[in-house]
């Protein structure tokens, strides 16, 4: 059997590109070395953080937010092990919806670890150690990233003391004290679930800022949201030592400026530096793909690598390391792969974090705007002045729009509160189309909702806001 496309990895990069490829009319094999599909999204990422930050924001409500409601409640207790299963229970209906896509679009999976033989050739090396080969016109690389340690700090993960997102997911039992290295969106996310059952949590974070990256104004009023919550935050900070020893492992970490070293001790130390591209036993330098010099695997504007027939999707190349983004990817390579024309808008890939409140962005920053030179006029408008969010007792952050100086086209919006992640795709649907600030200020928002604070934004980013 020659297959028009094989896919190598089944994350949402891969069985994206998979699915849109077969529903293209191309016949499809897809190769996956996990026991499940779904890749590290669906597995041991995106879909199993969210299910532990609901449960444990909900324990953490219970607990805390609901007396001013006039609800009062006996203190709750946690049952980890059964907020465990609702977790295990979220991943195994994603992955086996997975599953099920395969089989509808006559899929023909694969398990084992792909290797590229040649262009046109891939070999599967089962469990089993049996190895079987299969041919297609065309092959994607969609192999995904893996755990990042620290740049020149030897670690050892042994995902129970010191641990990785993955065993950051999966402790049996809430530590007393938790250092995570990395402010970043994963650190924040996993130390924010074991903050609210009950961990004192502590970041070690070596930029001058959280959420590296985001727009400045979000991230340090994101901060201090935080340090209200109880979460410690060391910035500044660089981690020169992560060893077993104490309470559970301590980390020493000295000003990236210089000056006195410290150590911090904790139960459990959460390494969350980033993730890198994952190209391990792929066979790329005997089959000549290129990587760039920060070990991506190199493409084109056309997901095209150096060697002709072999393409590659999502976190194992260039750009933002997100699932949707790698989803984009998926669909678009499916589509020129069948003939068509398929594209990625790169200026317009929301990202959220996953927190209370949670904190979401699309587009431009201020500082990149700054950056580049371009005059930017900026409208907020803060959710205490929401009636929804008064009524929800959720007045905590504001909406921000960054619109064109000349032409009022919409530029970035960023939103920290209750919500966000769902707001912003308002933003990110009139930024795809062009749209100006006045056309988002002038359209017709249901009221009362939280969303009225993001048409007060671009108001206020055009003319002036009603509400304030
Ligand atoms: P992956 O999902 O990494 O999938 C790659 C697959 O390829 C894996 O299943 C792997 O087993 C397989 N593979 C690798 N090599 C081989 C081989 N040789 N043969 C066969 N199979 C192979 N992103 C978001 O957008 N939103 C979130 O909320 C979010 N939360 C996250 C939380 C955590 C804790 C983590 C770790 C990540 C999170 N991410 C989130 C990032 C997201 O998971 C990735 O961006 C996304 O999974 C990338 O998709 P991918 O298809 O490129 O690769």
């Amino acid at each position: 059997m020659s297959y028009d496309v094989i896919v190598i990895g089944t994350g949402p990069g891969g069985y994206v590109a998979a699915i849109k490829a077969a529903q293209l009319g191309l016949k499809v094999a897809v190769v996956e070395k996990r026991a499940t599909f779904g890749g590290t999204c669906l597995n041991v990422g995106c879909i199993p953080s969210k299910a532990l930050l609901h449960a444990s924001e909900m324990f953490h409500q219970a607990g805390h937010g609901m007396d001013a409601l006039g609800i009062e409640v006996a203190a709750p207790k946690l049952n980890l092990e059964k907020m465990l299963a609702h977790k295990d229970a979220t991943v195994k209906s994603n992955v086996d919806g997975v599953a099920f896509l395969f089989k509808k679009n006559k899929i023909d999976a694969f398990q084992g670890a792909g290797k590229i033989v040649s262009a046109g050739k891939v070999s599967v090396a089962g469990e089993d150690g049996k190895v079987q080969e299969i041919e297609g016109k065309n092959i994607v690389i969609a192999t995904g990233s893996d755990v990042a340690g620290i740049p020149g700090v030897k670690v050892d993960i042994d995902e129970k003391v010191i641990i990785s997102s993955t065993g950051a997911i999966a402790l049996e039992k809430v530590p007393e004290t938790l250092i995570v290295v990395g402010g970043g969106v994963i650190g924040l996310e996993l130390g924010s679930v074991w903050s609210r059952l009950g961990a004192k949590v502590t970041v070690v974070e070596y930029l001058d800022t959280i959420l590296g990256g985001m727009d400045g104004e979000v991230s340090k009023q994101f901060q201090r949201m935080l340090v209200k919550q109880g979460i410690a935050i060391n910035l500044s900070s660089k981690v020169t030592g992560v060893e077993k020893g104490g309470k559970g492992a301590k980390v020493s970490f000295e000003p990236v400026k210089g000056g006195e070293a410290q150590t911090l001790e904790a139960e459990v130390v959460l390494i969350a530096t980033g993730r890198t591209p994952y190209t391990a036993g792929l066979g790329l330098q005997e089959a000549g793909v290129k990587l760039d010099n920060r070990g991506r695997v190199e493409i084109d504007g056309h997901f095209r690598t150096n060697v002709p027939g072999i393409y590659a999707i999502g976190d194992v190349v260039k750009g933002p390391m997100l699932a949707h983004k790698a989803e984009d990817e998926g669909v678009a390579l499916a589509e020129i792969l069948a003939g068509q024309h398929g594209h990625v808008n790169y200026d317009v890939i929301p990202s959220v974090v996953y927190t209370q409140p949670e904190v979401a962005s699309v587009g431009k920053t201020e500082e990149e705007l700054k950056a580049a030179g371009i005059t930017f006029k900026v409208g907020k408008f803060p959710f205490t002045a929401n009636g929804r969010a008064r009524a929800m007792l959720a007045t905590d952050g504001f909406v921000k729009i960054l619109s064109d100086k000349e032409t009022d086209r919409v530029l970035g919006g960023h939103i920290v509160g209750f919500g966000a992640g769902e707001m912003i795709h308002e933003i990110a649907v009139l930024m795809e189309f062009g749209g100006s600030a006045e056309d988002l200020g002038r359209t017709c928002h249901a009221h009362p909702t939280m969303s009225e604070a993001v048409k007060e934004a671009a108001l206020a980013a055009f003319f002036k806001p009603i509400h304030m």
